[in-house]
């Protein structure tokens, strides 16, 4: 773990990997690397107590050359104005990298969750939607889940917006629930698209995936869902996952459903039925074919890279890997799938909710999982053609390429205004 690697630092240089590839003005490259603008706010909320507590909550809008600023709200005690900044950048390149019309942000609150009560989250919720009113709409920006966050306070952000502007808008957000203008496979996207990413470079690779070892770091929505999709759609084997509280391992495998019924019950995967226990660095050091860290930003730094033993790792986390961490695992022959990839679907399917919530039509299940499908093999292709084209050192710089061009062209063909 390297918690001093400070992730925007890690963005711009993943961005000046990629530019080296292409040629572009120093200036426009200065604004393909920072924020169009960042929103810092105070929220002050009542709590449970009749106390009031103030909570520090960012909204930055990285770039929308591509269309509306699109990207997740985060609550966790480490999110930071850099870590945001980070985030926002990401979405505009995972967006570009898939071909969906975005352009990237990313919010978050200064606040660990599990230490507040559902009302005074609500509360908080309510309160940073207020603030985000004149920034955000279907056409501005559309906020999403990140880490602990998800339906319920979408549909709270939702409700806030919609009460406030005296309408009825439910492509403010997406990621809501079914009821309330969400979409089919939207809450299983994110760990769709991670299996999705790992079948396609498998066969890239000439790899079987079928048997092949599977660690996952991280069991929360992205991580847990990747397992089981892992194992019920490529009869890969997941043999060891973790949460925070530590890992579980059995060389066998076990059935990754089960696991999350347990975690559900108890609170974290440990303890698991006929699992030996491990930790976090243990599982990331485990000789696996396929690695997926599904967690925070930095699980991986370069010390740690040095011991990775699995052939192929696939970033269901955003920004998992620091930057020297990818210089050692390009040198080692180890194959990165890039989180702006790997992780898409769930703004894929977050892009296919808006469209169905324009269109007041919904779409059946199938559908979702079709052109999803669709979205993510096509940009797996044009992500390897790339690779082969420009012969870059790896996957990663491969689809900033791609991502950067994008961006670039529909800013060229704006043109530079005044
Ligand atoms: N938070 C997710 C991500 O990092 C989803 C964003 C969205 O659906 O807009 O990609």
């Amino acid at each position: 773990m390297s918690a001093e690697t400070d992730p925007f630092e890690s963005l711009q240089a993943q961005l000046d990997d990629a530019a080296a590839y292409i040629d572009l003005d120093d200036g426009l490259l200065r604004r393909l690397k920072n924020p169009e603008r960042i929103l810092e706010t105070n929220l002050t909320i009542r709590m449970d107590d009749g106390r009031l507590e103030t909570f520090r909550a960012y909204r930055s809008q990285f770039n929308g050359d591509r269309g509306p600023y699109k990207g997740g709200i985060r609550y966790h005690p480490g999110v930071s104005r850099a870590e945001v900044k980070a985030l926002s950048g990401w979405m505009v390149y995972k967006a570009a990298t898939v071909d969906i019309p975005y352009g990237g942000g990313k919010g978050g609150i200064v606040v660990d969750p599990s230490e507040l009560s559902a009302s005074e989250i609500e509360r908080l919720t309510r309160a940073f939607a207020t603030e985000l009113r004149p920034l955000i709409g279907e056409d501005r920006d559309i906020p999403a889940p990140d880490v602990n966050t998800g339906q319920r306070e979408m549909n709270w952000i939702k409700n806030t917006y919609e009460t406030l502007e005296h309408t009825t808008e439910p492509g403010v957000v997406t990621g809501k629930a079914l009821d309330s203008g969400g979409s089919e496979g939207r809450v299983e996207a994110t760990g769709r698209s991670t299996m999705l990413t790992a079948r396609e470079a498998f066969d890239y690779l000439d790899r079987d995936i079928e048997g092949a070892t599977v660690a996952v770091q991280g069991y929360g929505n992205a991580g847990a869902i990747a397992a089981r999709l892992l194992s019920t759609e490529t009869d890969a084997t997941v043999v060891a996952v973790s949460d925070s509280s530590g890992g579980i391992h059995d060389p066998d495998g076990f059935d990754p459903a089960a696991v999350r019924e347990h975690k559900h019950d108890t609170g974290s995967v440990v303890g698991y039925d006929g699992t030996t226990a491990l930790t976090n660095e243990e599982l990331l050091t485990l000789d696996v074919d396929l690695l997926v860290p599904a967690a925070l930003e930095n699980a991986i730094d370069a010390d740690l890279a040095e011991r990775v033993e699995a052939d192929v790792i696939v970033e269901a986390a955003n920004g998992p890997l620091t930057p020297d961490a990818d210089s050692v695992l390009t040198d080692r022959d180890v194959h990165v799938l890039p989180d702006i990839l790997a992780n898409a679907g769930g703004v894929t399917v977050s892009y296919f909710e808006w469209v169905q919530n324009r269109q007041r039509f919904g779409w059946t299940e199938d559908r979702v999982v079709d052109e999803l499908e669709r979205v993510i093999t096509d940009a797996f292709d044009g992500l390897t053609e790339a690779y082969e084209t420009y012969d870059v050192p790896n996957f990663r710089t491969a689809a900033y390429i791609i991502a950067l061009k994008r961006v670039i062209n529909a800013h060229a063909e704006s043109g530079t205004w005044p």
